[in-house]
């Protein structure tokens, strides 16, 4: 796999049609995204939390686990936010042929679709895998991939006040599309210290567009 920053480099060589990885800097919005939920444990807090906030977010959902809870996944539409497909069962994407990651997306997205109507979902692969081969393959067909431009790093098991003083000693900026985790209460422990003081920031919190 190419390595993170390299990837991040000629992902923003793309145009946003095919791969967003950010937004605009000139509105004063962060793009909150949470991958490989919905989590039974987990994602009811993290909506609580962004409830009370108003703050709204897309939730890249893993297929199986939207089969398995069904009504955080209309809770989530309810409360105003956006859904990605993240695959079926969150395979390792390089380990998968074009037709086999496509079953993994295209399984996942019919099953959102019986949620919201959209009928194709912005695509985060698994673990942020790039493939310029599914790239150019979802492209073609008018679908598009969805990275980020700011990585939490929620997944790395810390303590969650180690991770509050890491994002703040380096702050997201306007526009930044924010990689985080909704199958742990980390990121629901980091922005409940964050999100109060990004808002006093003069940030809002938007989902990404459809
Ligand atoms: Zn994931």
């Amino acid at each position: 796999m190419i390595p993170w920053l390299k990837r991040t480099q000629l992902l923003r060589w793309l145009p946003d049609a095919v791969v967003l990885t950010r937004m605009s800097r000139r509105d004063n919005t962060l793009y909150l995204t949470f991958d490989d939920g919905p989590d039974p444990r987990y994602t009811a807090g993290l909506l609580d939390l962004l409830r009370m906030h108003g703050a709204q977010a897309t939730f890249f959902l893993i297929g199986r686990q939207v089969e398995r809870h069904p009504q955080l996944v209309e809770r989530i539409l309810a409360e105003g936010h956006r859904l990605g497909n993240h695959s079926y069962s969150h395979p390792r994407f390089n380990g998968l042929s074009l037709a086999q990651k496509m079953e993994e997306i295209d399984r996942t997205d019919r099953l959102l679709t019986a949620f919201d109507g959209i009928r194709h979902h912005a695509v985060r692969p698994p673990s942020g895998a790039f493939s310029l081969v599914l790239t150019l393959h979802l492209a073609r067909h008018r679908r598009r991939l969805a990275y980020w431009s700011y990585d939490s790093l929620d997944y790395q098991h810390r303590p969650a006040d180690e991770l509050v003083e890491r994002m703040r000693s380096r702050p997201p900026r306007a526009g930044d599309i924010l990689l985080m985790h909704d199958d742990s209460e980390c990121c629901t422990r980091m922005l409940g210290v964050l999100l109060p003081e990004w808002r006093a920031g003069g940030f809002r919190f938007a989902a990404l567009p459809a």
